[in-house]
């Protein structure tokens, strides 16, 4: 049976950055960079603070950049101060939401189960998840990277049918490579996204294996977009430092044409 080709996914985490003109200059001047990419082949995607997401889902009508979240709560509404929930991102008309960033994990105490939680809501709410896995740097050393990020995906995916998890979105990102400047070579980011896809094989078939989106994130650039997103099991970046400048950002999806 042929390959699936699959799409590749370029999103863009702002983290916690750009207030809202700042957020609406940099969506202008992406929109007129990204205008002629083959929208079929690479989807683009950003992910701003909460507080710009109504703004820039404005600024994006008729665009093809997606809107994405960077966070959402389990529950749909209620008394959880400070929360926002799936069902409002969704009203906001985002697409995606990110779920169990390595930030949340080490600064907000993110676990493989409140992932999975929050990944029910996001799926309940009708938007897709981008899952984030990935091992820190001891981790790595100690050769627990794949014990590790396969520990991460089946708690992230527990409970859910193969028909839900086709839809989803993967992101492996080495702890070690997030706003480091230090990218994981191509051949690690391959292995890495292979072993996560034969995982997927064992969990549920080949078929939704072959079918699920694994993107690569850790101080993507432009200058090594290409080479990562050439590999077989590459579909896509998740970016955070090189989302903030539009020229970066659109270098970094057209490598992936
Ligand atoms: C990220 O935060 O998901 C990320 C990959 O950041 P950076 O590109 O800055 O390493």
């Amino acid at each position: 049976m042929a390959a699936q080709v699959r799409r590749k996914l370029i999103a863009g985490n702002w983290k916690m950055n750009k207030t809202i003109p700042e957020g609406l200059a940099l969506v202008r001047e992406l929109k007129g960079l990204v205008a002629s990419l083959p929208g079929e082949r690479v989807e683009l995607a950003v992910a701003p603070p909460f507080l710009s997401l109504q703004a820039v889902a404005k600024e994006l009508e008729g665009s093809f950049v997606k809107l994405a979240a960077q966070n959402c709560h389990w529950e749909a509404s209620g008394a959880y101060t400070g929360e926002v929930s799936a069902p409002m991102l969704k009203d906001l008309g985002c697409a995606y939401v990110i779920v169990g960033h390595s930030e949340r994990r080490q600064y907000f105490g993110e676990t493989d189960e409140t992932v999975n939680k929050r990944t029910r809501a996001v799926v309940g709410a009708g938007m897709t998840p981008i899952i984030c896995v990935g091992e820190t740097l001891a981790e790595r050393e100690a050769n627990r990277t794949l014990e590790v990020v396969e520990r991460q995906v089946a708690g992230a995916l527990k409970g859910f049918q193969a028909a839900e998890v086709a839809g989803f979105v993967l992101a492996y990102e080495p702890v070690w490579a997030i706003g480091t400047g230090r990218t994981a070579t191509s051949a690690q980011a391959q292995e890495v996204h292979r072993a996560i896809r034969e995982q997927l094989g064992r969990l549920y078939d080949r078929g939704t294996a072959e079918r699920v989106l694994i993107q690569y994130g850790g101080s993507v650039k432009p200058d090594n977009a290409a080479e990562l997103l050439g590999q077989p099991d590459v579909d896509g970046a998740l970016v955070g430092g090189a989302s903030l400048k539009a020229g970066d950002f659109a270098a970094i999806a057209k490598g992936g044409v």
